[in-house]
């Protein structure tokens, strides 16, 4: 299986065409956030899928140590029941 993950060379130089590489910047840099308050729910809810998970950097563009602290954030968060672990969805 790993070994065919060697992509084909005529498909390379067209990979990335479609969307262009804007660079994220990571909110909390801007904000010059030096600790996430995990009782502001409403900047912990925005970095949480409709599920409930932890959105992750890749999409968010927030840097890793703002990561981790969101991450401990959210955690605490859900333990006090402010934000859910599991958002209730449609059976
Ligand atoms: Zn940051």
């Amino acid at each position: 299986m790993a070994r065919d993950t060697k992509r084909d060379p005529k498909k390379k130089g067209e990979k990335r065409e479609k969307r262009p590489m804007r660079k994220k910047k990571c909110k909390f840099c801007l904000d010059r956030v030096t600790h996430i308050d995990y009782k502001d729910e409403r900047r912990v809810r925005r970095f949480m899928t409709d599920r409930g998970k932890i959105t992750p950097r890749r999409i968010t563009g927030t840097c890793a140590k703002h990561q981790r602290m969101l991450a401990a954030a959210v955690k605490r968060a859900r333990l006090i029941a402010l934000v859910p672990y599991v958002r209730e969805y449609y059976r």
